[in-house]
């Protein structure tokens, strides 16, 4: 045999390689041609090493006849710098409290710093990545979110201002179009922009799911640092159907950013993307893994 020269771990490790590579063919089959829309970072996004993993899983899902389209966040990079500056940050049902000094970080770091650094990293691996910012060219438009917050004593709501926080309203998705079918990969930073002008921050995963359901996208991955939905006693829910993610979202045990992660997946779906999964970006390949192995990572909302 041609491969005698190699030892017997060896000839089995290379023949394991191959296996694994034909293994992918259905899937390959089944997501090529089709649209991924892809949350990416901020907590997912800090480690070199695991940067340099996720570009070349977006390289790769090109390659394979699949159109990414990444919209990333920036969270904890937003924190730093802010707290750098000494401007305090409050959150309200996991979205930041934005007020005017607030946003111009946040427009900053995110369509300047984190944006240029996806696309590098994309490109460095031969990816044809182009970044483009929300608010240029009225690409995403906004409105001013307010939220309902019920007082758990009397009952009664209370609309509370969060500042420059945003809505997506519209997208114009041929500026998407346009460079998908240039065969480039968008890396969208999630800010939207209104009627007079004003710029509003919209929480990543919002923006990821709205563009999904405007584009009619196949999937909706939302990459972030906890191995997917966690149940009351901390363990991993692998799957839900659309209906009951729905009621979970009211549940006590789900909090923080995590409620704009599920309801996002809801509204997406409601668009006609047939499967969100919120899966852990900490995990090298964690994409590809998703994607092309049998059982997947995180946890997966279904159609009922
Ligand atoms: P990202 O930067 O990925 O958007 P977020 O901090 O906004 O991260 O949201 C993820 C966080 O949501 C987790 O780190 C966790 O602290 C929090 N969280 C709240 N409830 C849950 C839950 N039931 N399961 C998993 N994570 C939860
Ligand atoms: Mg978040």
């Amino acid at each position: 045999m041609k491969f005698d020269f190699l030892s017997e771990s060896d000839q089995a490790y290379f023949i394991h390689k191959a296996s694994t590579l034909v293994e992918a063919l259905p899937y390959i089959r089944q997501h090529s041609g089709s649209i991924i829309v892809i949350k990416y970072g901020g907590h997912a996004m800090g480690d070199e090493k695991l940067s340099s993993s996720f570009a070349k899983d977006i390289g790769l899902l090109k390659e394979i006849g699949v159109s990414p389209i990444i919209v990333h966040g920036g969270g904890p990079q937003i924190g730093e710098r802010l707290k750098s500056k000494n401007i305090s940050s409050k959150f309200v049902e996991g979205l930041r409290v934005t007020d005017f000094e607030t946003i111009k970080v946040v427009e900053e770091v995110l369509s300047k710093d984190i944006n240029s650094e996806i696309v590098n990293s994309i490109r460095s691996t031969g990816g044809k990545a182009v970044g483009i910012a929300g608010n240029i060219n009225n690409l995403i438009s906004a409105k001013k979110l307010n939220i309902g917050l019920k007082d758990s004593d009397s009952n009664i709501e209370k609309i509370i201002d969060i500042g420059f926080v945003g809505n997506p309203t519209n997208l114009k998705s041929d500026l998407i179009l346009n460079h998908i079918n240039n065969g480039e990969i968008p890396v969208i930073a999630p800010l939207g922009i209104d009627a007079d002008k004003l710029i509003y921050n919209i929480n990543a995963d919002t923006a990821a799911g709205f563009i999904a359901g405007k584009l009619k996208a196949s999937k909706l991955l939302l990459l972030t640092d906890v191995s997917g939905i966690l149940d009351e006693n901390k363990k991993l829910i692998s799957s839900l159907s659309f209906s009951e993610a729905k009621k979970i979202i009211s549940k006590d045990f789900i909090s923080g950013g995590m409620k704009p992660k599920i309801k996002t997946c809801i509204e997406a779906m409601e668009h006609g993307v047939n499967k969100s999964t919120i899966l852990d970006g900490r995990i090298p390949h964690s994409v590809i893994l998703e994607l092309f192995t049998e059982h997947g990572i995180g946890t997966q909302i279904v159609s009922d």
